[in-house]
């Protein structure tokens, strides 16, 4: 049982208690209380009538002069020790008994009688003497000493004189029981009893009277008790219940900011994580992958969508969505309201606002647009759905402030991957051509290696080299040589995708990885190459340059050698063939050894060789011929 409900009981205990002491109260209290005021008013009105009575008896001895002392018919005058004179009651003449009857009509008292000293009675204003009272206890202990002694008995009406049962209206009226009040006055001289005066009273009105005001004033007390009772309950009871709701609310607010600092707490910590996550991303898809795990974490309630400017920045490239969220391929920067003016946009929170166009969100909800800005530049879009506004105004403050947070670290990580990456680029690629260099053909072919030896799968590199090229450097310049160099470079680019990668190795020496491929294929390939370049038409100023042709050695992994040098070693030897055989040709590094001894090193000076210069070929030659005969043993 709960402390409430303890209490609860205890309160309608102590009203049960309250209100059974105060109906008991109502109901015996009058009453009592009725008995013992009425037998003290008749006390109090006892000293009257003993003056009274005394006063009349003295009249009496006045008026009366004695012819004869006779101590037991007449009251007796005597002269006491004190000077005074004494009487005692024995006899009351006429005119005493008048007195004191009218005396007694005058007053409440239906009754009155006297006794003398000795507690004998000697007259009545009844009909009938009372007994004699010396006997009685009480006219020793009390009346002696001078005490009055007041007795309270039930008579019936016809035993009360003066009761008029006509006027009470009952048949039975005479035999209605009444409460009587019996009274003995003790009339004392000095310190001696000198006589005692009894009197009657019918109490039963004047205790009803009594007890009915008695009960009104009990009643009044009761229901202004009642109502205090019920006050102080009712204001105890406010009173608790205002401190429980304010102790409500203010554990309400401990818990709300004790929340909030654990919300704050963990975005911190995620913050932190996220940055931390970021920084050692190594590309931009890695980055982005990051970027949506943790913010699906740090902004459980927002559809987010990440967008980031291409290279040629007239568009953006959705890169990344989560919780929800969807990013189209691309989206123009004019279709977004935060892009054009260059800062945060929140929809659906201000009387005016117009939808971006590039994600379709329902009218009424509430998203927002981040420029991602890094170095001064906006280099991307944060976008968050955030539901409709019914949302807590507070929570989406927080949300926002979060996501613009989340943005600018997104924008320094983006910018560092992107730095990253271009000066990796400029390590890996050559500026003229952007093919990847000598460099990373190393990397790439032990990679190629590795791969091909787990795929039990062949491949092949294939080295060419411009034909005559600083023939045609100094004939037409070195910037048709560049032209011809990057038209080339175009051209590989344009051939070999995907798994095929071309490199510019040096100079006008070109060599290509071809993924999975067997001897044959690769000699094709190359053949078409070869043609291709052949066929390239380039015009440099007016006038148009002449075709060139390459040299191509094609060497076959695992059969030619299995390690990067190995590979170009043997490739460079069928490159060289294949110029000393006469240049624009493709030649294996097992090609037939016949065809080498039918190579006339004379006749090699072609149509198109004809303005070469000599002194360099026979020096090539030799060199050719020194290699061969190398490689043959
Ligand atoms: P071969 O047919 O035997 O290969 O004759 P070749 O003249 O092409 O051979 P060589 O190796 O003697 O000449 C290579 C020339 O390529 C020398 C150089 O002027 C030229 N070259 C190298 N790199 C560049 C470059 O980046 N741009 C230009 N325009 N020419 C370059
Ligand atoms: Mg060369
Ligand atoms: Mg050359």
């Amino acid at each position: 049982m709960t402390r409430q409900w303890v209490f609860r009981l205890l309160t309608a205990s102590a009203l049960g208690i309250y209100f059974t002491i105060i109906g008991s109260s109502l109901y015996f209290a009058p009453g009592y209380l009725a008995e013992k005021l009425v037998i003290a008013e008749t006390e109090r009105r006892a000293g009257l009538w003993q003056v009274r009575v005394l006063s009349l008896l003295e009249e009496a001895e006045h008026n009366e002069v004695p012819h004869q002392h006779d101590d037991h018919d007449k009251t007796h005058r005597t002269e006491t020790s004190a000077g005074g004179y004494g009487f005692n009651f024995t006899h009351l003449d006429n005119h005493s008994q008048e007195a004191i009857k009218h005396f007694v009509q005058a007053s409440d008292a239906y009754r009155v009688s006297l006794f003398n000293r000795e507690g004998k009675s000697f007259w009545s204003t009844g009909s009938e003497m009372v007994d004699d009272i010396s006997n009685e206890s009480f006219y020793q202990t009390k009346l002696k000493r001078g005490k009055s002694v007041q007795k309270l008995a039930q008579r019936k009406t016809s035993e009360i004189e003066g009761y008029d049962a006509e006027h009470v209206g009952e048949v039975y009226a005479n035999e209605d029981i009444r409460t009587v009040s019996r009274i003995y006055i003790p009339v004392m001289q000095g310190s001696q009893l000198k006589g005692i005066v009894e009197a009657y009273r019918d109490i039963t009105d004047q205790i009803s009277i009594y007890k009915t005001r008695l009960l009104i004033a009990g009643a009044i007390i009761s229901l202004t008790l009642t109502f205090t009772v019920c006050s102080a309950l009712l204001y105890s009871y406010q009173y608790r219940k205002r401190t429980r709701i304010l102790a409500d609310v203010q554990r309400e607010k401990e818990q709300a900011a004790l929340r909030k600092e654990l919300r704050r707490n963990r975005e911190v910590r995620l913050l932190s994580q996220l940055s931390e996550w970021m920084q050692a991303s190594k590309s931009m898809d890695e980055l982005f992958e990051i970027a949506s795990s943790i913010l699906h974490k740090l902004l459980p309630d927002a559809a987010g969508s990440i967008y980031v400017y291409s290279n040629s920045r007239d568009v953006l490239e959705g890169m990344t969505s989560w919780n929800g969220g969807k990013h189209q391929a691309e989206m123009l920067p004019d279709e977004c309201w935060g892009l054009r003016r260059g800062r945060v946009y929140i929809h659906g929170r201000d009387e005016i606002d117009f939808a971006c166009s590039h994600d379709h969100h329902s009218h009424d909800e509430i998203y927002v647009c981040i420029p991602i800005v890094a170095h001064g530049d906006t280099i991307g879009l944060l976008h968050l759905g955030l539901g409709t506004p019914s949302q807590d105004e507070k929570l989406l403050d927080q949300s926002i402030k979060l996501a613009q947070t989340c943005a600018e670290q997104l924008s320094l990580a983006i910018a560092n991957v992107r730095l990253r990456d271009e000066l990796r680029n400029q390590s890996i690629r050559d500026p003229l051509t952007g093919l990847f260099n000598r460099r990373h053909f190393f990397d790439t072919c032990r990679n190629q290696i590795g791969r091909s030896r787990r795929r039990s799968q062949t491949f092949s590199i294939a080295s060419f080299d411009v034909d005559h090229f600083k023939l045609f450097n100094d004939n037409h310049g070195h910037d048709a040589g560049d032209i011809v160099l990057r038209a080339v470079g175009e051209c590989l680019l344009e051939e070999f995708d995907g798994n095929d990668i071309a490199f510019r190795i040096g100079g006008e020496e070109f060599t290509i990885l071809l993924d999975n491929v067997i001897q044959e294929e690769a000699f094709d390939r190359i053949e078409k190459l070869r043609k291709k370049i052949e066929d390239i038409v380039l015009h440099y100023g007016d006038k148009t340059l002449p075709n060139v042709t390459i040299s191509a050695g094609v060497a076959m992994f695992p059969s030619d050698g299995d390690m990067p040098q190995e590979l170009m070693k043997a490739a460079d030897q069928a490159l060289y063939r294949a110029k000393s055989a006469g240049r624009n040709q493709v030649m294996l590094v097992n090609a037939p050894t016949d065809a080498e001894s039918d190579i006339d090193w004379q006749a090699e000076s072609s149509e198109d060789d004809r303005n070469i210069d000599d002194t360099k070929d026979s020096a090539d030659i030799k060199d050719l011929q020194e290699a061969l005969v190398k490689a043959t043993g």
